[in-house]
């Protein structure tokens, strides 16, 4: 029954599935408790993974540090390179384009952020461009890029998915970790009141039977034990995020890789391109009820440079979370546990979100429904301020060339992403909440970048006389201007720093030459 905890301990881990989020927990895991429990990983390498998801945040430096990760080696097992930010292409307008970078835009004040100061030296026509009081943003358009220290410049990586979790794999065997190749065909549970009780094992298809005490669902869209047996239903966002449908494709790098994730916004979706050291990982993302798949995958291939590697591959989703992520010995995370759309690469972080909460609550004396309660609070206040920043790039938009985009913008919107537009576009303030993934400077790079014009700002601003602003101004941007001159090439450093080998050529001959270039 729910309400009466587990009395049991737990000694046995099983990690049902090895994508990202199996390999991620497994390294976890391993890391922090694996002295003390036994842990196992199933996969199967017949059902694969779904071998996308390559973009990442700068909150991945934190699992690194927690794994205690070697950089330079973790690069060169995954073919990786840096990432500044995003360049959001199309989306404010056909034409228009604007970047979300990580790290700070300028110097606010407790009153009032930079963008206030900006706003006014704009009105007073003492300033430039909003992007020129961020180096992270100048070094990215300039594609430089080199690590300085004390956190000056924030980073994150593009890496190969697979490549990824071949690389935690091996980390997560070296302390002990025991994977188990097989097809799950049968998932064991006590008898409940009214439904299925905890699981105790799977039997896999080779009829080896894995027994556990506590089970982590990874097994992606699937949910295997989450979804499927225990019944956990899924809350579908679709009203707010129109997208349902992906298509993926790896093309040969043609070119210097950008520090950047593009996204480029169509009349029906959007498409991604993310470089890596000597591929490109490209896809679009749409919805179906706008355009067909043929249409999508056409628009696609117009739109990449380089030999495509592989058949463009079509991946379906709804948008959404299971109603809980925890229900009695079993915890879903990653794709078993919900999904939102890559357009900010969030799934990541939110696989290592899910990670060290559950490390955070893991079970002291048997299962507790407290912490279990704790747990989905948790994990839906995060996913769900997420949801909302991704929403917000659809609705605040000027396009009106599509339905898809007239649909965008005329939607109503969850309440509380209602109030911090309004607020922002009544008088330039914005809403923190505590623990928000997306601090101030992401929501107000988007916000401006998308079109929201402020009516107002902080009078504090005018404080300041034309001189002042004007030299508070300046002089950040000439110490932006100053700090990119000094930084190397992102290709330059990355052949300094972390080159990696060229992976083998692929067994299969490439399928399609497209826009050689
Ligand atoms: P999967 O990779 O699907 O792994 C599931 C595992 O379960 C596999 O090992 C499978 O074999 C196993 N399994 C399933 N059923 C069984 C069974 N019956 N028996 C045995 N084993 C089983 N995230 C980002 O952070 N950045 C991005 O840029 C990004 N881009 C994305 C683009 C697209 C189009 C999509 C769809 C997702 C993207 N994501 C991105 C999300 C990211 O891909 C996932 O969060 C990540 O790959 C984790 O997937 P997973 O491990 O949960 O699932």
């Amino acid at each position: 029954d729910a309400m009466n905890p587990t009395a049991s301990p737990i000694r046995r881990l099983v990690i049902v599935g090895g994508g990202t989020a199996g390999w991620m927990v497994a390294a976890g895991l391993a890391k922090c408790l694996g002295r003390q429990y036994e842990i196992r990983l199933v996969e199967s390498e017949e059902i694969g993974t779904v071998g996308v998801g390559e973009a990442t945040i700068p909150t991945l430096h934190f699992l690194h540090e927690i794994l205690d990760l070697d950089e330079k080696e973790f690069i060169q097992a995954t073919q990786a390179t840096f990432k500044l930010g995003i360049r959001f292409e199309n989306w404010r307008d056909v034409d228009q384009h604007y970047f979300h970078s990580f790290g700070h835009t300028g110097k606010g004040h407790w009153t009032a952020g930079f963008h206030h100061f900006w706003l006014e030296g704009r009105k007073r026509g003492l300033a430039s461009d909003y992007g020129d009081y961020c180096l992270e943003l100048r070094a990215a358009l300039d594609n430089r890029f080199a690590l300085l220290p004390d956190g000056g410049l924030n980073y994150a990586y593009h890496f190969d998915a697979t490549l990824y979790g071949q690389y935690l794999r091996r980390f997560s065997e070296g302390l002990g970790v025991q994977r188990l190749e097989g097809k799950i065909v049968q998932v064991h549970t006590q008898g409940g009141e009214g439904g299925p009780g905890d699981i105790t094992g799977l039997t896999l298809d080779s009829g080896v039977r894995v027994d556990g005490d506590f089970f982590i669902d990874c097994t992606g869209m699937r949910s295997l034990l989450l979804g499927q047996t225990l019944g956990v239903g899924y809350e579908s966002w679709s009203q707010w995020l129109p997208c349902d449908s992906a298509l993926a494709v790896q093309t040969a790098s043609v070119g210097e890789p950008v520090p950047y994730t593009r996204s480029i916004a169509h009349p029906w979706g959007w498409q991604w391109r993310i470089p890596l050291q000597h591929r490109v990982g490209n896809g679009v993302v749409f919805s179906s009820r706008h355009v067909s798949e043929d249409e999508a995958k056409a628009a696609l291939l117009a739109n990449v440079q380089g030999e495509v590697l592989r058949e463009p591959r079509v991946i379906k989703f709804t948008p959404g979370q299971r109603d809980v992520v925890w229900r009695r010995n079993v915890v879903a995370i990653g794709l078993a546990s919900g999904f939102l759309e890559p357009l900010e690469s969030t799934s990541i972080h939110l696989i290592q979100k899910g990670l060290t909460r559950l490390i955070e609550l893991f079970p002291a004396e048997g299962i507790c429904q407290t912490d279990i309660d704790e747990y989905n609070r948790q994990a839906r206040e995060s996913i769900e301020h997420i949801r909302d920043f991704i929403i917000l790039h659809y609705h605040v938009t000027q396009r009106s060339d599509s339905a898809f985009w007239r649909q965008c913008r005329d939607m109503d919107v969850p309440a509380f992403l209602q109030h911090r537009i309004q607020l922002f576009r009544d008088s330039a303030r914005f809403a923190p909440v505590a623990g928000d993934l997306f601090a101030e400077n992401s929501w107000v790079q988007v916000m401006l970048g998308q079109g929201l014009q402020p009516r107002s700002h902080h009078p504090i601003t005018r404080q300041m006389d034309n001189p002042a602003l004007g030299d508070f101004l300046g002089g950040i941007r000439k110490d932006v201007a100053r700090a990119v001159m000094k930084l190397p090439r992102h290709q330059q450093f990355i052949q300094q720093f972390c080159p990696a080998p060229r992976p083998a050529a692929a067994a299969e001959p490439p399928v399609l030459r497209l826009n050689p270039q």
